[in-house]
């Protein structure tokens, strides 16, 4: 197979300054913390119900929560002991889901029924996959089963692994490719031959050179790789690099139109966390119940790479990082650039989480916005090629119509628009309101639409009863 020897040019981005302090520290394994709070809701898709009850024993491992609908996946329990409530949480999104606490027994056992999958066929894959709770980790969620679905009539070429990793701070792919690369490369080699995918891209940013060093030397001794179907992609160390469209314009040149997927210009993406997790699981059998963090920021006692069980409170994540240093102002799930800002430490790590940050007071300023100048940086930057003035401006006056001519929907809230604005413009947040204000649009027009075919079919029914 053809395999680029060097990234091919994409539009936008940023030169973010990248803050890379934990790189070198490989990740430790938390203890259990005395309780976990699980949600049930990790993913995109449809919440799982919970299948244990009040006081039920649990296992390391078990599942606690599953659902029938396709695009999910089931949750498991991170730790083993006791379950001591199943309430409503509110996770950083703002959304409202069910979560199931466990006080762990600290022993740590291990289901007994855990065992690694075994599969004859795609589907008994996609199965197990499923089984697994897997979703996408690199941030975005989406169960990885639904993803690998690949439906007939689409030609997937190249498999992507997503080892980019541009975000501000976050180390934790960087760690997963020097701790776990035998993983990925099975994982890799499975999911190829599972999904007759011809080619694997691993995209890992130029900033990583350990780490590109490493998986071309396994490559290059790997006999599964004697046709050389797997190779190294050396990315610009540029924000949004690792964003998906991106990637795939940077290492096969193809460009995902609107409204499409990957899967329309032949590819599928998977972030290195995931294809490693799958490569561990297939060995083991043992389901997603754990998380690599990078905890970091100046309100941090000691900064580092953590394994976490899942349902872990952030406060608890802290104090095992040696506590605050200082009192912090603004904490975020995720890095400075996408995540999430954090309003309550007792906020529980879930799968998707990648980096817990804490800012002291200085770090956490943020320039009043000023009047926009009409300057256009905002555009210059932006890798979807939008207008974040325009779709700020047209948020501000509630013109649906406007924004959804604009492609709004097309944002990937990178934030290299706010980044490079110099009034400091909060153009990521107008957009997030923006897209609400469509959604909330169409979800009306929809109500009305069934509404009037409800009335019409009524007045048909009577006119027929006539
Ligand atoms: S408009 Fe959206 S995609 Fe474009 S730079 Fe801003 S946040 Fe990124
Ligand atoms: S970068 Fe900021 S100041 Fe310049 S045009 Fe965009 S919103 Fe206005």
């Amino acid at each position: 197979m053809e395999f680029p020897s060097n990234p091919f040019r994409t539009f936008g981005g940023v030169r973010a300054p990248h803050r890379k302090n934990t790189a070198k520290s490989p990740a430790v394994m938390m203890p259990p913390p005395e309780q976990v709070i699980i949600p049930l809701c990790q993913h995109i898709g449809a919440p799982c119900n919970p299948i244990v009850k009040l006081k039920d024993p649990v296992f390391v491992g078990q599942k606690i929560a599953d659902s029938p609908a396709f695009v999910s996946a089931p949750i498991h329990s991170s730790v083993s002991g006791t379950v001591t409530a199943i309430s409503e949480i509110t996770l950083v999104n703002g959304q409202s889901v069910k979560a199931v606490t466990i006080t762990s027994d600290g022993t740590m056992t291990t289901d007994p029924n855990i065992q690694p999958p075994s599969f004859e066929s795609r589907e008994g894959f996609l199965k197990a996959v499923r089984e697994s709770g897997l979703v996408g980790l690199g941030g975005a969620g989406f169960p990885t089963h639904v993803k690998l679905n690949i439906p007939p009539g689409k030609n997937v070429d190249t498999l992507l692994i997503n080892a980019a990793e541009c975000e501000p701070y976050i180390t934790t792919d960087h760690r997963e490719l020097l701790e776990n690369s035998e993983a990925i490369l099975d994982g890799i080699f499975v999911v190829l031959e599972q999904l007759s995918i011809a080619r694997a891209i691993i995209g890992i940013e130029s900033n990583k050179p350990d780490a590109i060093k490493l998986l071309r030397d396994m490559l290059a001794k790997d006999p599964r790789n004697s046709d050389r179907k797997v190779a190294v992609l050396a990315l610009r160390a540029r924000y949004p690099q690792g964003a998906e469209k991106v990637l795939i314009q940077a290492a096969t040149q193809r460009i995902v139109p609107e409204g499409k997927l990957p899967l329309d210009v032949g590819c599928v993406v998977m972030n290195v966390t995931s294809v490693g997790f799958l490569g561990n699981f297939l060995k083991t059998g043992m389901p997603l119940i754990t998380k690599r963090v990078t905890v970091d920021g100046s309100a941090v006692n000691t900064p580092q790479n953590v394994i976490v069980p899942i349902g872990t409170k952030v406060c608890d994540l802290i104090s095992f990082c040696g506590g605050y240093k200082t009192e912090p102002k603004k904490m975020t799930l995720g890095g400075p650039m996408m995540g999430s800002a954090l309003f309550s430490d007792e906020h529980p790590i879930i799968k998707q989480n990648n980096a817990v940050l804490a800012f002291n007071e200085k770090d956490s300023r943020i320039s009043k916005p000023t009047a926009c100048i009409h300057c256009g940086f905002c555009l210059e930057v932006c890798p979807m090629h939008l207008m974040p003035v325009m779709l700020e401006k047209y948020t501000e006056v509630n013109n649906v119509d406007e924004l959804k001519n604009l492609s709004i929907m097309t944002c990937m809230e990178c934030g290299c628009c706010s980044f490079n604005c110099p009034a400091t413009r909060p153009l990521v947040h107008s957009i997030r309101l923006g897209k609400a204000m469509i959604r909330k649009a169409d979800a009306a027009a929809k109500a009305k639409a069934e509404e009037e075919a409800k009335k019409a079919a009524e007045a048909q029914a009577e006119k027929s009863a006539d």
